[in-house]
Parts: C-alpha cells; structure tokens; sequence
C-alpha cells in the first residue's frame, strides 16, 4: 500500500485472489533500494552454501496465506538432502544478479506441504534492519519433482472450463525442472522490489496504464480476461483463439499480464531459460488431437526485443544501486 511503506507485502506467485488482495502493496518494498554490501560469491555454488543456511520453516503470515488459498492443512516442509540437491542445481542455475541479489536481501527460503493450494510460490518482504527490504521465498513442496512441461500445463489449464468441446493445451519446456522457473520467477520479483523496477521505474509503459491495468489493444482482448486479469475461467474451445493472441503479442505467457511485476518476473525468467537452451512450446489440439494452434514464445522477435529490454533495465538499476551511497 501507497504510504504505508512498513507495511509487509505478501505475493503469492498463482493465487489469483492473493494477487487481488495484494493490489498496490508492491510498491512499499520497492521504495527502499538496498544499500550496498559485499558482492555475492562468483559461482552458483558458493551461492547456494549462502542460501542453504537461510533455509527455515515459513513465517506463520506465509502458512496463513497458503491456508486462505485453499491448503487448510498447510505445514512446513524439511527438506531432504535428496531433495536440496535439486535446490541446489536451481540456485547454480540463476544469473549473477540474481545470486547477489538473494545473498544480499533473502532472508529465509522455505517449502511448504500444501499440494491442494492454488498458489505455488510466496515472496513475503518486510524492512530490514538497514531501512532496506528483506525476503522470504517460500515454495510448495509438491513441485520439487516436477518437470516444467507438467507444472506449466497443469497451472495453465485452470484458466479454462472444459465444455465437451475436447480442445487440450498442452506445454512443452524439454527436460528443465519446473524449480529453475519457478526460483528464477521469484528472485526476479526480488531483485525487481530491491530496486523499484516495475513499480517505480515502470520499463513497459506502452503495454502497461499502471501496475496493473494493460494498455490496449490487450485489455480488452481475449488475453484480458483470464483468470490471471480476475477473469472467469472461458470455455476450452476459445483456447485456440487465446493462444492466437498470445502467439501474436509480446508477452512471453499469459500469466505477464497479471502486473507489470510478473510481466518482468516473466520475461527475465524466460530470457535466462532461452539462454539455457530451454525451448518453450504451447499446442493447442482439437477433440481429434489434430494441432489448432502452435506458440513458440520464445521465438517471437517481440517476445525476444523485451526480453533484451527487462535484461538491460535490471542490469541498469543494480548498477545505479551500488552507486549509490
Ligand atoms: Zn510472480
């Protein structure tokens, strides 16, 4: 909330009525920028050694907010060494600024057993003893061992009523984890709320009225009334016509027009997974599994112009960060 920059900020990555309630509480983390502090370890491992140590059991506001997402029994989920291992390779895989980023303003990273919740990941913020935000990333355990393609396609499908029709969507990410995205995703809010990018700095404006309101033509197109614009879910059958308009747009998914938060949370998570040589592909097939539609964000010379545009912005606002006294 405007003016009330204590205020602690809850995100809660899916959670579409989360992300309602938490209607311009962004930019409270997002007016203090970090102060400048020891630059992070030079490898993804050394990275990883930091964050392990933060690795705690989620704040209570967190568990609450799992909880009023649907998960009643939500609880803390330890983490086995197993599974810290895939953590682990999630964290080795995040770009420099990122990495500094999380060692510089995280303070706890927590899993979470709340398989039935419709929110994935929470970034909570809250001030730290500098004036400057701090985090906590807190994730749902379940999708530990799940591939990108199979998170992707089961979080995209609730968009949707099925109506007889037949029509499917399905995602296709390769063999990348959906913990890479879905911890690239989160640290990019982060590194976003540190230093007031989409909120303050506002890279996107041709796309974007404000935070949260799309410019035209998208808001009153197909694509601005999903269930991540507060829509209701629309009938399979105008799942082609969807994925049309994505396909022919410069957003990289459907999920970057919830805000101009996850508009840049998108794009810097899709950008570094191209550079990973992770590919992207949405198909949309008829009742007779003939292909209606096929998108390839990833591949689009729009989609692609913006993802140049959110990496120099990030790498433009941490460097006038650590100039800064
Ligand atoms: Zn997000």
């Amino acid at each position: 909330m405007p003016g009330q920059p204590r205020m602690k900020t809850l995100l809660l990555t899916s959670i579409v009525p989360a992300l309602v309630f938490m209607a311009g509480c962004d930019r409270a983390a997002a007016q203090t920028q970090a102060t400048s502090t020891p630059r992070a370890t030079d490898d993804g491992g050394g990275t990883a050694a930091v964050l392990r140590a933060r690795i705690a059991p989620p704040h209570d506001e967190t568990v609450a907010a799992y909880r009023q997402s649907g998960a009643v029994n939500a609880s803390a989920h330890p983490l086995t060494d197993r599974e810290w291992a895939l953590v682990e390779r999630a964290i080795t895989d995040l770009p420099p600024l990122h990495r500094d980023v999380l060692e510089r303003r995280l303070a706890r990273l927590s899993f979470i057993d709340a398989p039935s919740s419709a929110g994935t990941a929470l970034t909570r913020s809250s001030e730290g003893p500098d004036g400057g935000p701090l985090f906590d990333i807190t994730i749902r355990a379940d999708v530990l061992d799940k591939s990108l393609s199979q998170f992707l396609t089961d979080k995209e499908s609730m968009l949707f009523a099925d109506d007889g029709s037949g029509y499917s969507v399905r995602f296709s990410a390769g063999r990348a984890p959906a913990l890479t995205y879905l911890l690239l995703h989160e640290a990019t809010h982060v590194v976003d709320r540190t230093f007031g990018v989409s909120a303050e700095m506002r890279p996107f404006k041709a796309l974007w009225l404000d935070y949260r309101d799309l410019a035209a033509p998208y808001a009153t197109g197909p694509m601005g009334v999903t269930t991540y614009r507060r829509g209701q879910p629309i009938p399979l059958a105008e799942s082609p016509e969807l994925y049309k308009a994505l396909g022919a747009s410069p957003f990289v998914s459907l999920y970057a027009t919830a805000s101009a938060g996850e508009d840049l949370a998108e794009l810097a998570a899709w950008s570094h997974l191209s550079r990973l040589s992770v590919p992207l592909t949405v198909e949309v097939r008829d009742a007779k599994g003939r292909v209606a539609v096929t998108v390839e964000p990833l591949r689009s010379p729009a989609v692609q112009a913006r993802f140049a545009v959110a990496d120099a912005v990030l790498a433009r606002a941490s460097a006038k960060s650590s100039q800064t006294p």
